[in-house]
């Protein structure tokens, strides 16, 4: 199979041109167009010689996904991506400009083995298969050249891993990806402008989070066991006591916190009893809850908490210090927002 330059890591793609008799500085030429000018195409690449594109075209590949629809949400102005992989399948991604920041909320896989019962990823699409680096990033390079060209936004200023799939399952392309995001020759990103969420697999999650210290976001939504393990089955093999014992191992600078996200479902888990259950469970770690208010999917029957509910929610976990933000869900006309990737498509 011929190998992709974007599959590379700095050093894979340093030894690519070297078996191209080519000089070691070439691979920096690369490197900066792919991600930092976010250019793919060989032909605009006009430091490149014609003698070393024909090269790489007779040897490598150079793909990422292609953007084959965008909607525009009329509410927020976040913009829904879809883009097709070299397998036909299909991909979703997420900007979301609000002003100097930019956020992208890229997939790292197409379906999702989990099957939560309120997400349609699990439920509509199932698992088909992991991303590589060249897709997980290529939604970043395909989108921020898109931005760029219709002058939507200047660079994606944040990365978060909460699109399709759980990136705790597909951590080796998740690691790759997150070594070029940091990469001051790479996309340049510092460690905080970058978030992994998970669904608790608690297997490696200290080990990565403070190896690479970015930043973590946990989609807990419920506080007891029974709870938990009815709504996301995978709390059946990574209880909230594992789960609770892993987060404890994570070293946190100063000013960082482990974001909690918490669904809110009416008559399910938003009454203050579930406020101060939560309060009890997360009591040993430093901690910000990010309210999320339910965005209806097809297959579960339940409803978003109400205003009035939600903001009681947070009013009791602040008057007990905890610090609490209340998610806009952004992209919900179109699709986008939490929960509603489903791809009828695939
Ligand atoms: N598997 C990872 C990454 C997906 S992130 C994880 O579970 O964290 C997607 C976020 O949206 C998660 O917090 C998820 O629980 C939440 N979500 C899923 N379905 C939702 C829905 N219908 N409404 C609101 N949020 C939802």
């Amino acid at each position: 199979m011929t190998k992709n330059l974007l599959n590379m890591s700095l050093e894979e793609l340093e030894s690519a041109l070297l078996s191209l008799k080519e000089q070691k500085y070439r691979t920096k030429q690369l490197y900066t167009w792919f991600y930092q000018k976010h250019v793919t195409d060989l032909n605009q690449m006009s430091n490149i010689s014609v003698s070393l594109k024909e090269k790489i075209l007779q040897n490598f590949e150079i793909k990422i996904p292609e953007i084959t629809d965008i909607s525009r949400s009329l509410k927020d102005n976040s913009y829904k991506f879809l883009l097709k992989t070299h397998d036909n399948k299909l991909i979703e991604s997420i900007l979301m400009p609000v002003k100097d920041r930019v956020t992208i909320c890229v997939s790292c896989m197409i379906g999702c083995p989990l099957k939560c019962k309120f997400c349609a990823t699990g439920s509509q699409i199932g698992f088909i298969r992991k991303l590589d680096q060249s897709e997980i990033l290529g939604q970043i390079i395909a989108i921020n050249h898109y931005a760029k060209e219709n002058n939507i936004a200047q660079n994606i200023s944040n990365v978060v891993f909460m699109g399709m799939g759980e990136p705790l399952l597909n951590l080796e392309n998740i690691e790759k990806s997150v070594k070029i995001l940091l990469d001051p020759n790479g996309f340049g990103l510092s460690r905080s402008k970058i978030t992994l969420s998970t669904a608790g697999i608690t297997d490696k999650l200290s080990d990565f989070i403070n190896k690479y210290r970015i930043k973590l976001a946990v989609s807990l939504h419920f506080s007891t066991d029974e709870q938990r393990s009815k709504f996301m089955p995978i709390n059946i093999k990574y209880p909230l006591k594992k789960l609770i014992e892993e987060l404890k191992k994570i070293v946190l600078a100063k000013r960082d916190y482990i974001t909690i996200e918490y669904l809110l479902l009416k008559d399910i888990n938003d009454s203050l009893d579930n406020a101060k259950q939560l309060i009890r469970l997360l009591d040993s770690l430093k901690i910000k809850v990010n309210l999320i208010p339910y965005n209806p999917t097809k297959d579960f029957p339940a409803t978003s908490a109400s205003e009035e509910s939600i903001n009681n929610f947070a009013k009791f976990l602040r008057s007990k210090n905890i610090m609490v933000t209340v998610r806009r869900s952004l992209g919900q006309d179109i699709e986008g927002a939490c929960g509603q990737f489903a791809l009828k498509k695939n």
